[in-house]
């Protein structure tokens, strides 16, 4: 049950497939109802793309992605269209994905027509409500976009994705494009959310600080590959994988002064169309044996609840 997303590169005048991009290449975890599973990892690892996978936004190359006892990709559009009202994505950029054009109660009525609410009365009400819900007042449904300051843009994004009664929300780096101070309230919003809508949330970005609050569990990817996965307390206090080391080691620390364990990342990150054999973290990781040039390390649990991709650990 592994997921598997490749890009197909083309080139040349026949557009013949050169090559392929790993951007999910043998992933396979699960999410629990109400936990907030967080996803970790720099740009291109493929965490954005997992969530566009579970939405089926695109198809997996293969593996199976399973909701519920529903699998997702044997759905017929029918059935997909009603399970997409359970699973809702929150963007980075609510502005981008917010319409100009339309007020806000046109932006949250939309999903709601979509889904078959055909009562006008009980659309506008409904709106009424989650725009209290979410911090912003009832008027606000009168303004457009761009009247907004970007937090409370994030605050309508988290609307629209909840209009649907969803279970299951992508957040897909929701605080990175604002100010600190901005951030801690969205996250907290995120977190109120989820004790009154019972909801389960897969939250993608790029640096542990972020997530290291809002995860019950947090799953750290590189190149493609999910490398460790454990609750959230764990991964900050006994890190395994030397990658998850190194992230952690960037995080920002009280005492900057206290440098004594830090492992700062160095090199490049490896191309996703010509990932490193063996191990996808060999060239940049300290602690690099032979074995891991040749042989990829599998994703196993080593100790209850915690798994971890590297050569250095378990039965390799
Ligand atoms: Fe480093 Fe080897 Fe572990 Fe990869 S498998 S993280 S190269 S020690
Ligand atoms: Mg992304």
């Amino acid at each position: 049950n592994q997921i598997k997303k490749y890009f197909p590169i083309t080139g040349g005048i026949l557009g013949r497939k050169v090559g392929e991009v790993k951007a999910v290449d043998r992933v396979s975890f699960a999410v629990y109802k109400g936990e907030t599973l967080g996803l970790v990892g720099e740009s291109g690892c493929g965490k954005s793309t997992i969530g566009r996978l579970l939405l089926r936004l695109q198809e997996a190359t293969d593996g199976e992605i399973r909701f519920e006892d529903k699998d997702i990709q044997a759905l017929s559009p029918k059935l997909l269209k009603k399970i997409r009202k359970e699973m809702q994505l929150v963007f980075q950029d609510p502005y981008a994905s917010l319409n100009p054009r339309h007020k806000v109660e046109k932006i949250l009525e939309e999903p709601l027509i979509v889904h078959g609410i055909k009562d006008k009365k009980e659309r506008r009400e409904r709106i009424m409500n989650m725009l209290e819900t979410v911090g912003l007042d009832r008027y606000h449904a009168e303004r457009y976009p761009h009247q907004f300051s970007g937090g409370q843009r994030q605050r309508i994004g988290i609307a629209r994705a909840l209009m649907t009664n969803p279970k299951l929300i992508i957040a897909d780096e929701p605080v990175s494009a604002l100010d600190v101070s901005i951030q801690s309230q969205v996250l907290n919003l995120l977190k109120d959310l989820q004790a009154e809508f019972d909801l389960t949330y897969i939250f993608i970005a790029h640096d542990l600080g972020v997530v290291r609050h809002i995860s019950d569990r947090v799953g750290v990817m590189y190149l493609g590959r999910m490398v460790e996965l454990t609750d959230s307390e764990r991964l900050y206090e006994e890190p395994l994988h030397p990658y998850t080391k190194s992230l952690l080691s960037s995080v920002p620390v009280p005492d900057p002064d206290d440098q004594s364990d830090s492992e700062v990342l160095t090199g490049e990150i490896p191309s996703a169309s010509n990932p490193p054999k063996g191990c996808a973290f060999h060239t940049r990781c300290k602690e690099c044996m032979d074995v891991c040039k040749t042989s990829r390390p599998t994703f196993q649990e080593i100790s209850p609840g915690h798994h971890v991709a590297c050569h250095l650990y378990g039965d390799a």
